[in-house]
């Protein structure tokens, strides 16, 4: 396949002196231009000069911008599911898949933007005869919050990279953005913005609301997130990258929100009905959950906790015959495997962990499933056990009663999401432990598994820190274009410097 191998800054593909190599899971390397200070600053200028216009655009004018890279990409999908799957390892089939969440998740911005709704406008007429003070007129409504930085992530390579969710609200909100390419799939996000780069050309649209800066290390998202033009950032990646992302928005002259999703070990609660009732069924659901996309998402149900016991058992036993025919699967980055069996390791040298499914490593970006079972006590005296291991690797954690289930759920960081398998019979159980819950995830689910996420106006992707480094906020669905609005009031305005909306 001919690539340009340029990062795309305002409209023009610019090269640069040092070069990178594409690490492909099978087919031909690519080399690419490589990331510079110079091109965040350039990107950076462009997207305020294109600030000015953009937020000027009508919400028809911005859903039809919106629709138009919808189509470009829909257009190009053969060659996305081609590079995609070279890039990453992940199957053609999921790379069409999510070609069409991409595209359909573009669409949906478009249509809820021309709803009008998210505007949120609000308006208290003047009251002039008001005593003792008359009380003016005033309108409230949401205004794009300037250029925005994304970080493409390595584990959605079209969903969640350069015109995923991020790019998508924050194009939708009116606000220019700067991709900085995840280097997992350089090959997959030139595609990708030449379909924008398209879309740009054919609505009459600022070329500078776009630019895709690949690769150059990490001081090229250091320096993206530091720039004073740059008012807010939108990633998905590890916790450890996040935190330090983070704290350098907090550290700005002028901090900026930076909306981080990061870490989850997504809790499944086995209550005593339902695991007396299906326990075998649950435990084959997990494993499926666990081993989907070789456990490569934020979503992935790491974590059981199950009373002990018989039925117990027989959930484990179901769990690990499924999981000892898991597949070995190709990972998206050798750094990826490395970090799977660094994880397993330390699980399994935690005090009181017995294997029940354990892994080998056969080549450096293949994995198998990894399973270990501990104790509520061993769960509750080690911090080893709660940190996110990304990929297919799941603890089962048995606790001696209700009261000590309770204590795991009060005891857990911030999550995406927390999951229940329940029967009626369960009803009072549940209810002790939805409080604890609601507290601590963004999503929480009955009988089902957190793998697989809706883009649709209720969902939520996000939960308390570390899940995400904001919790108001979501990165899927409609209300994430809120993370890129800030509520403006206007008092006594006359209608002609309103802002057209
Ligand atoms: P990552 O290492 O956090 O990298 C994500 C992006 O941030 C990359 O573009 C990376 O740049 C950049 N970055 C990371 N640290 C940085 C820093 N200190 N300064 C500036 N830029 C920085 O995540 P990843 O590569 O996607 O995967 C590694 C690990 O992240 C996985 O093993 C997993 O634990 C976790 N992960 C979690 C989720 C989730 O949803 N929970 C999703 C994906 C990954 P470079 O491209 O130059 O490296």
């Amino acid at each position: 396949m001919e690539l340009i191998g340029k990062h795309l800054i305002a409209g023009e593909w610019v090269g640069s002196a040092d070069q990178f190599s594409s690490d492909p899971a099978q087919g031909p390397a690519h080399d690419f231009a490589a990331g510079t200070v110079d091109l965040v600053n350039r990107a950076a200028r462009a997207a305020e000069d294109a600030f000015l216009s953009y937020s000027a655009t009508t919400s028809k004018e911005r859903a039809a911008f919106l629709n138009a890279i919808a189509d470009e990409i829909d257009a190009r999908i053969d060659a996305l599911a081609e590079i995609g799957s070279h890039e990453t390892g992940l199957p053609d089939a999921r790379l069409r898949g999510e070609t069409g969440r991409t595209s359909g998740q573009l669409r949906m911005f478009a249509a809820h933007i021309l709803d009008g709704a998210y505007l949120d406008a609000r308006h208290d007429a003047a009251l002039p005869d008001r005593a003792p003070l008359p009380r003016s007129d005033l309108r409230m409504i949401q205004r794009p919050i300037g250029p925005v930085a994304v970080f493409g992530a390595s584990n959605f390579p079209l969903a969640f990279s350069t015109a995923g969710g991020d790019t998508a609200s924050a194009l939708a909100a009116g606000c220019p953005v700067v991709v900085r390419g995840h280097h997992a799939h350089p090959g997959t996000a030139e595609i990708v913005a030449v379909a924008i780069n398209a879309a740009i050309t054919s609505c009459g649209i600022d070329a500078g609301v776009f630019s895709l800066i690949q690769g150059g290390g990490l001081e090229v998202g250091q320096a993206l997130v530091q720039h004073p033009l740059i008012k807010a950032v939108g990633f998905t990646g590890s916790l450890r990258g996040g935190r330090a992302l983070f704290d350098l928005c907090a550290q700005r002259p002028e901090p900026i929100p930076f909306f981080g999703e990061l870490g989850s070990i997504n809790p499944v609660f086995l209550l005593p009905a339902a695991v007396a009732a299906r326990g075998a069924g649950i435990g084959k659901g997990w494993a499926a959950s666990l081993m989907m996309g070789a456990g490569q998402f934020c979503t992935n149900p790491g974590v059981v906790v199950v009373l002990d016991g018989p039925s117990a058992d027989t959930f484990r036993d179901a769990a690990v015959e499924a999981l000892q025919q898991g597949p070995a699967q190709t990972t998206l980055t050798t750094g990826i495997a490395d970090a799977y069996f660094d994880g397993r390791d330390r699980v399994s040298a935690t005090k009181g962990t017995t294997t029940l499914v354990t892994t080998k490593r056969t080549d450096k970006r293949s994995v198998t499933p990894s399973v270990f079972e501990t104790t509520g006590s061993q769960w509750l005296s080690s911090d080893a056990l709660a940190h996110e291991v990304f990929g297919p690797l799941g603890i089962i954690v048995r606790v001696a009663d209700m009261d000590e289930m309770r204590t795991v759920a009060r005891g857990l960081e911030g999550q995406l999401t927390c999951t229940l398998q329940l029967d009626a019979d369960d009803t009072d159980a549940a209810k002790s432990l939805m409080p604890i819950l609601e507290r601590k995830a963004g999503r929480i689910l009955a009988n089902g598994y957190p793998t697989g996420v809706e883009v649709s106006s209720a969902m939520v992707h996000g939960g308390p820190y570390p899940a995400s480094t904001n919790f108001g906020a979501t990165s899927v669905g409609t209300m994430a274009i809120r993370r890129f609005l800030r509520p403006v009031c206007y008092q006594d305005l006359p209608a002609a410097l309103l802002p057209t909306v």
